[in-house]
């Protein structure tokens, strides 16, 4: 059986390394339109600011696909498919278009960034980032550069002010919205990123609505309405949507959010036609709402529910509890489940508690911060942001929490272990569903 990977990010990666290992028979190909073998999305920023070298974020070298019977075809795009049958196209003048069969056919298709709502055509030094190669150029820029604004805040943004910032630059955060983090972190949770960037020589902007980039070769600033942010680069840090281009033509069906539907199997409503990543549309598991994930952990857990059932080997894919986590400006900040603003536009009614404690025995410094909600009826843990030392502990365990459906009893009876040096006694997490204990009726 011949399997085709449209896509070699994460998602398609882990869908041809598993099909590989569940099976000797399957052929494997993949086609990317990037030039060079999967790598590490994940690490870019740490390339950009010089910490890990570009080329140690490839996930495998090009020896090891061709040991491992996996054709890789790089600079091609698929450009369209149907009945079994793929067209691609080189992505450069080198090479001529054809066509492959194909058995099963995998969309690994992945996201780009949305535009931003300024014009800056024709203007040098405004960057996207998504690939190795948008890195690349921001690396060479930033190395010449004295001053950068970002634009947008969420975890993209907050990584590539971190990473210019480590360069030396003098780093702007621009955000169209009221707080930094706006879709990710509660106003109160995000005012603390806000006064941490801030003490690092970071300028905040918020509520800032850009008009244009300005500059007459290359950028001077964006401007918006009562503000100018000078700057020698601009990073768009937009958010990303789902690339649906091929799916559109294949005829799969698209959901509300925008992203490829598929069932638990991740088969797409065409059948022999899989997806998974950042294009697919995913439940998220507290209410069960159809969202876009859009995170790597996700991705490779779909691709290899994908692949297994290829391989013929019966796997489903429960759902994600959008757990994400990042360390910027040297604090850690680790989020799972829904936060205030989603937890009510999905009809939830939800309470929230705020606990800060130590992190270690009391007697060593270090805090964290933890933001638990819970449903005010039925004290199901509904998400959790937390900040500080052990984030990414405290978000991974409520991720578990919110996939096994529990309450904040269930939470705050957890065992966990004690050490001085690594963990209190009482964990702000367990203090905080103390807390809620006393305000939900479970
Ligand atoms: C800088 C950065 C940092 C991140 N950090 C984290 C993190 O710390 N943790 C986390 O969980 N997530 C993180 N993410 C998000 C994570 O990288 C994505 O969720 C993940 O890469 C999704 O993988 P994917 O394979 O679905 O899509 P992608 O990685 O986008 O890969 C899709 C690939 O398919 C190719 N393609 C698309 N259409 C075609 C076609 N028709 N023909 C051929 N090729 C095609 C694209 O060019 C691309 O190479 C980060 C993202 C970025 C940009």
């Amino acid at each position: 059986m011949k399997v085709l990977v449209v896509g070699f990010g994460w998602a398609g990666f882990e869908v041809a390394l598993t099909c590989r290992s569940l099976s000797r028979d399957l052929e494997i190909i993949v086609v990317s339109e990037e030039p060079c073998p999967a790598y590490c999305r994940c690490g870019l920023t740490y390339a950009i600011s010089g910490e890990v070298e570009f080329n140690n974020l490839f996930l495998r070298s090009q020896d090891f696909y061709k040991s491992a019977g996996i054709n890789v075809l790089l600079g091609y795009r698929v450009v369209e498919a149907s009945s079994g049958v793929a067209r691609v196209r080189p992505t450069s003048s080198v090479g001529s278009e054809s066509s492959m069969q194909y058995d099963r056919l995998v969309l690994a298709t992945g996201a780009k960034p949305v535009d931003p709502p300024f014009e800056y055509s024709g203007i040098e030094g405004v960057f996207k980032l998504r690939d190795l190669r948008d890195a690349q150029a921001i690396r060479r820029w930033a190395l010449r550069s004295k001053s950068a604004a970002i634009y947008g805040s969420g975890f993209l943004g907050l990584q590539v002010a971190d990473a210019l910032h480590k360069l030396g630059l003098k780093v702007k955060l621009v955000e169209p919205l009221s707080s930094v983090m706006p879709t990710i972190l509660d106003q109160d949770v995000a005012s603390r990123i806000k006064s941490i960037i801030e003490g690092f020589g970071v300028e905040v902007y918020t509520d800032a609505h850009v008009r244009e980039a300005e500059g007459d070769k290359q950028v001077k600033r964006l401007v918006g309405d009562g503000f100018e942010v000078d700057c020698d680069m601009v990073v768009l840090a937009t958010k990303v949507k789902p690339r649906v281009e091929l799916a559109e033509k294949l005829g799969v069906k698209l959901g509300v959010t925008g992203g490829i539907v598929v069932d638990e199997r991740m088969e797409t409503s065409v059948e022999g036609v899989y997806a998974a990543g950042d294009c697919v549309e995913v439940k998220e598991l507290v209410t069960e709402s159809p969202v876009l994930a859009q995170i790597a952990s996700a991705a490779i857990r779909e691709a290899r529910v994908a692949a297994s059932n290829i391989a013929g080997k019966v796997d489903s894919y429960p759902g994600t509890t959008l757990t994400a986590l990042s360390k910027v400006f040297g604090v850690e900040i680790g989020i799972a489940g829904l936060n205030s603003s989603l937890s009510s536009k999905l009809g939830l009614d939800v309470v929230p508690v705020t606990v800060e404690g130590p992190v270690k025995g009391g007697y060593y410094p270090g805090k964290a911060l933890v933001k638990l909600l819970a449903d005010r009826g039925t004290g199901r843990v509904v998400g959790v942001q937390c900040l500080g030392e052990g984030a990414h502990l405290r978000a991974s365990l409520v991720s578990q929490a919110i996939a096994k459906g529990f309450t904040v009893k269930d939470l705050a009876k957890l065992e966990l272990g004690y050490h001085p040096l690594l963990m209190p006694v009482w964990d702000p997490l367990i203090e905080a569903s103390e807390k809620l204990l006393e305000e939900v009726k479970p």
